[in-house]
């Protein structure tokens, strides 16, 4: 596979910014862009398909119904869950942890129980479960990290106790690009009898997910970080877990029969979808799937660690560089978090936004995982499949002319 070929999928990759520079993505770890084979489904089920799911008994209803559904079969295959029914759409990521924080802490924890999660999470992972502590009093225990940006995984064993109810934690820093050990982590949690939700919001761009292999009793996941649209996200969830918790939201969708004095929920995983589900992005999520599949993990996992060794060798040859999370490569997935010099994170980001290269500068949503490092931010780019070397000579000739403007 050609990744020439794979660029002409993406139009948006054709662009040239302020009238000279050619657009050089690498902020992919924010969101990725879409392919052609994404766009054009979800247009063709706007003009051809549109109507409301699940409720009509006409002809486009019913084509949309199985479009949807058959999306969630396109999913469930992706992460070889066992059943659809533990396929959950969500609107993201986000969504889909504070759908476990809210709905699982609500049935298990009480006040004092613990979740762990680790010093690296995102926000998200974090301040859902706040919300929680603020409501029921429950406790956060956190993961340290060592100075190489892995998790300190004799810590982790130290912090199950007889309260702990669940563990919360990230497959891939969206900072650091640390890849976790999530088996380790998961049996560990099994062996004390307690839960694991996983956030993939990283990792499903960039390897293949097996959550029975995995075992992990939760996953969430993100359509956009993953070539396909905006406002579509996965839960997936052990059946027996999903039938144990309480629904997130309540209203149509989600209900068998409803009265003034009692409401009876509907099956799974529609307990959980309240309201119209955005049917048009799940088809875009099922053809960025596809897509995937198309060109095959092995490609991508090929590629992006090709670009990641290449960025991190071509990066240290700029005076001043320091690369933030785990040296070695087998750790270290498709994000690289840098500072060079003095030269302020916003500063090298608006100037290489003048050359055309998109990066993501900031606390990237992770500001624990900042004070850790003692710094406010970092520089980042982050690699996609679409991505090629030339774009990283791109960003590391940029990185030059503005250190020598310092
Ligand atoms: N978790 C991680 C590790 C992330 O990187 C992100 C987004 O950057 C999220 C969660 C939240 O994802 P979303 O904004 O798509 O819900």
């Amino acid at each position: 596979m050609q990744t020439m070929q794979v660029k002409n999928d993406f139009p948006i990759l054709d662009k040239v910014l302020y009238g000279k520079y050619p657009l050089v993505y690498l902020d992919n770890a924010a969101t990725t862009q879409k392919p052609r084979q994404v766009v054009e489904a979800m247009t063709e089920e706007y003009y051809n398909v549109n109507a409301n799911v699940h409720r009509g008994v006409h002809f486009l209803s019913q084509q949309a119904t199985e479009l949807h559904e058959a999306s969630r079969e396109t999913v469930r295959r992706f992460l070889n869950a066992r059943s659809t029914a533990e396929i959950v759409f969500t609107r993201g990521t986000t969504e889909s942890i504070n759908l476990v924080a809210s709905c699982f802490g609500w049935a298990f924890m009480k006040e004092g129980d613990e979740v762990i999660l680790s010093e690296m999470e995102h926000h998200s992972n974090i301040v859902s479960w706040q919300l929680l502590q603020a409501r029921q009093g429950i406790r956060l225990r956190v993961i340290p990290i060592t100075d190489d940006g892995l998790l300190n995984m004799d810590e982790y064993e130290k912090l199950f106790n007889e309260r702990t109810r669940i563990v919360s934690v990230t497959h891939v820093s969206n900072v650091l690009g640390t890849i976790n050990p999530v088996r380790d982590i998961i049996r560990i949690a099994h062996e004390h009898g307690v839960p694991v939700l996983i956030d993939g919001a990283q990792s499903t761009p960039h390897m293949p997910i097996d959550v029975q292999e995995l075992d992990c009793d939760f996953f969430a996941f993100s359509g956009h970080k993953i070539y396909g649209p905006t406002g579509i996200g996965v839960l997936y969830g052990k059946e027996d877990w999903l039938d144990r918790i309480p629904p997130y939201m309540g209203g149509g969708e989600m209900i068998k029969n409803v009265s003034f004095e009692h409401t009876t929920f509907g099956e799974l995983p529609f307990k959980f979808e309240a309201g119209t589900p955005d049917y048009i992005a799940s088809t875009g999520l099922a053809r960025a799937l596809d897509y995937i599949r198309s060109i095959g993990f092995e490609y991508i996992e090929a590629h992006e660690r090709d670009l990641t060794t290449y960025a991190m060798q071509r990066m240290m040859e700029i005076e001043g560089m320091h690369i933030f999370g785990p040296k070695d490569i087998t750790h270290h997935d498709a994000v690289i978090s840098f500072l060079v010099g003095t030269i302020h994170h916003l500063d090298m980001g608006t100037l290489l936004d003048r050359l055309g290269i998109a990066i993501r500068t900031g606390h990237h949503c992770a500001e624990p995982l900042m004070h850790r490092l003692g710094i406010e931010g970092t520089c980042r780019a982050s690699f996609a499949l679409y991505n090629t070397r030339e774009d990283i000579d791109a960003l590391v000739d940029a990185i030059h002319r503005i250190s020598q403007m310092f």
